[in-house]
């Protein structure tokens, strides 16, 4: 019998939970209206549930229900925060600070409004991931209009300092936006502790499934206003047109609702998965973390080994383990992980990289296989007889 590899990339997506999936299915079938179609019981029935679920996901981030706009996904969300902030607000500046190592549905938005005339600055950030505070708050100018640093990193798991980088914003009256794609359910977020304007959020990166996601916009002190990025019925308040797919936002909300009731647990669960794989792997030499140790995802462990190839590695490590070396966006490109990069990391150690993605369905005996056979590849690809073997 053939084993399929453990899965550990759990930061490219991850399995529908049978108990979203169950919450899911009378949404395809029976309850199949339109949530727009007001006269009769198929599109009330439909609105329901999308009220329900809009409600659900208002409270797991101390918003209000009129202040979720449903997307395809955080890439849509994060392209409407920011575009949507660029169109609306260009006669107010246009001067937009993100960070280099963003996932690229900030960093491409963001190059593309740097092309039609804004002025965008890419900050470093520390060799252990996080933000510098001081370079914020000195990038400032009059004409900022948006700050967007991401709340977890989806290669290297670190966790930005959202309550000081919201403080900061709100004090310069600059609008702050997060992309929460892979810290929702896995961290506490609260859009009136954090001073968050606008938050991106995904389905597929907590069991729920994938092409659906939703914009957080603040309406009040202040009313955060955006242009639509995608125009027709008028719905979600004139934000984002497109009728909106109950199954899939029923499987947002109850992917949500199950991260939270099991946040806490779970957390310690994954951290205790981490720190396993990471002490049997570190007792090999010339193994080093990226990013930075605590101030990280649970289920994040990202390290780079020296004296081996990357691809030779991902090779070798492929029958057991399904695991990237960065995004999965990226995996095609042939250039290193941006954000090993912007670590200082040199291109050879950004190269060789494993990203290991632990998640909810992931037990102890996995972690052991894994780190196990991890540990043989590598110590065979560095046995001077492999060398120029490939
Ligand atoms: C996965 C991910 C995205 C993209 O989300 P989609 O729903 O797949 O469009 C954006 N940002 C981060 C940080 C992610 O991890």
């Amino acid at each position: 019998m053939s084993q399929r590899p453990i899965y550990l990339d759990c930061h490219a997506t991850t399995p529908v939970d049978r108990r979203v999936l169950e919450a899911m299915l009378p949404y395809f079938t029976e309850h199949f209206g339109n949530p727009a179609s007001i006269n009769h019981v198929y599109g009330w029935e439909a609105e329901a549930a999308v009220k329900q679920a809009r409600e659900t996901l208002a409270k797991a981030i101390g918003a209000t229900p009129e202040e979720i706009v449903f997307t395809s996904g955080a890439t849509e969300a994060n392209n409407l925060a920011i575009k949507g902030v660029a169109e609306a607000y260009f006669s107010k500046g246009r001067h937009i600070i993100t960070l280099q190592t963003e996932h690229n549905a900030v960093l491409d938005p963001c190059h593309y409004l740097r092309s039609l005339g804004f002025d965008i600055t890419f900050l470093p950030v520390r060799s252990d991931g996080l933000i510098d505070l001081q370079q914020l708050e000195t990038a400032f100018r009059p004409d900022t209009i948006l700050v967007s640093v991401m709340a977890a990193n989806n290669e290297i798991g670190v966790l930005q300092p959202l309550k000081e980088i919201g403080s900061l914003c709100r004090q310069h009256s600059i609008l702050f936006h997060t992309d929460a794609a892979q810290a929702i359910g896995k961290i506490p977020l609260d859009v009136e502790e954090l001073k968050i304007d606008l938050l991106s959020l995904t389905a597929h990166k907590i069991y729920g499934s994938k092409g659906i996601g939703c914009l957080y916009v603040r309406r009040r002190d202040p009313r955060v206003k955006i242009a639509p990025q995608i125009h027709g019925g008028g719905h979600e308040r004139g934000m984002r047109s497109g009728t909106l797919s109950t199954p899939h936002i029923v499987g947002l909300a109850k992917a949500v609702e199950l991260a939270l009731a099991e946040r806490e647990s779970e957390s310690q669960r994954l951290t205790q998965l981490r720190q396993h794989l990471w002490q049997q792997m570190s007792q090999l030499p010339g193994i080093h973390l990226n990013g930075h140790p605590e101030q990280r995802l649970p289920g994040n462990l990202n390290i780079s080994v020296e004296g081996v190839d990357g691809a030779a590695l991902l090779l070798a490590l492929q029958p057991v383990v399904a695991v990237s070396s960065g995004a999965a966006c990226s995996s095609t490109k042939t250039t290193p992980s941006h954000v090993l990069m912007a670590l200082g990391r040199n291109e050879r150690l950004a190269y060789a990289s494993i990203r290991f993605g632990i998640g909810r369905f992931n037990s102890l005996e996995e972690i052991d296989r894994v780190a196990q056979h991890a540990i043989s590849a590598i110590s065979s690809l560095r046995q001077p007889s492999a060398i120029g073997c490939s």
